[in-house]
């Protein structure tokens, strides 16, 4: 799908993979004019297809893209491109409780630009590919560092988008973290370097005596679709959850610390490292309310339990 600057996209059309033809100063290249987005498909039982709320991926790509000075494809379209690009792979979608498709959306300033400015056209694509889970340890817990000197995002710059610079920007030290044995990063705010922000590509939650608090969405952090889904889940269950400023400190007495995306759905955090030292929560798995959240929107997601949130988008 193509568009010029302030224009329409056309009907896109379905192309097998392979490799892309791209102006050597192409906007994205040059300045960073990109955006991306990711959703995975669920195959049921029935053989049926799920995506869950690919709609609101539609959402954010246009808030990201109003920041990034690019045009965005309308929701509608975002959806059906989504939806005609997972059933010509429908054979690619693995079969129940063996994994999900991945699908990735993107968007970016493909025209030519020299001096500094918006590309004068952009090109919407998505590519797909069947993924099993996204840390090495599976549903294990997982192991984070906390980072006191690189920062992810400042406020005021883009952050709380999914621009494809903020994932350059967290290479070298979820590198170095990797290297060392944790399995990824926390970030803290870097104004007061003591708020918690997010990992590298997941939104944190911090559970104390059975209330659940999570960063409060400040532009700084991405407003994660599982984050909010997960709020949704954990109040009808029962939960109270704020979203504040959550300290680094609490981290020292909480009772469970998990993490959410579409990649990592709900991962228990087994360990924090901070300037040193390690605060370990329990080894064997997600602890109770982790594990009770993860439950109630995988078997939605998957289809396994009536989705009275009205989440799911079915396609056969
Ligand atoms: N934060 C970052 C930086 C991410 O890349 C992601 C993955 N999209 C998330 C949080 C979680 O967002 P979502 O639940 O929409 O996948």
């Amino acid at each position: 799908m193509k568009c010029t600057q302030g224009g329409n996209f056309s009907k896109g059309e379905l192309q097998r993979f392979g490799n892309i033809e791209l102006n050597p100063s192409a906007g994205v290249l040059n300045y960073g004019q990109g955006l991306f987005e990711g959703l995975k498909a669920y195959r049921k039982e029935d053989g049926n297809i799920l995506l869950f709320r690919p709609e609101e991926n539609a959402l954010r790509m246009r808030l990201g893209a109003e920041r990034m000075c690019m045009p965005s494809p309308t929701v509608e379209q975002f959806v059906e491109a989504v939806k005609a690009t997972v059933l010509a792979n429908k054979r690619w979608v693995p079969p129940p409780g063996k994994g999900s498709l991945y699908i990735r959306p993107l968007l970016m300033g493909s025209g030519a630009v020299l001096g500094l400015a918006p590309a004068p056209e952009y090109t919407f694509l998505i590519y797909v590919s069947p993924v099993g889970n996204y840390f090495k340890e599976g549903v294990a817990p997982i192991n984070l560092i906390v980072e006191h000197e690189l920062h992810r995002a400042t406020p005021g710059g883009t952050g709380g988008v999914k621009t494809i610079g903020n994932y350059a920007a967290v290479l070298k030290a979820q590198s170095a973290a990797k290297a060392k044995g944790y399995s990824d990063v926390l970030y803290l705010d870097c104004v007061h370097k003591k708020y918690l922000e997010e990992v590298s590509s997941c939104n944190i939650f911090v559970v104390k005596d059975n209330v659940i608090s999570t960063p409060a969405i400040k532009g700084t952090i991405l407003p994660g679709i599982t984050r909010k889904s997960i709020i949704d889940v954990a109040r009808s269950q029962g939960f109270q959850v704020e979203e504040r400023a959550v300290q680094v400190d609490e981290l020292l007495n909480a009772d469970e610390v998990f993490c959410t995306g579409t990649a990592v759905v709900v991962s228990p955090v087994g360990s924090i490292t901070y300037k040193g030292n390690r605060v370990s929560y329990g080894v064997d798995g997600f602890g109770a309310v982790s594990q009770q959240l993860y439950s109630v929107l995988t078997r939605l997601q998957m289809g396994l339990t009536e989705d009275k949130m009205n989440w799911t988008v079915e396609l056969s």
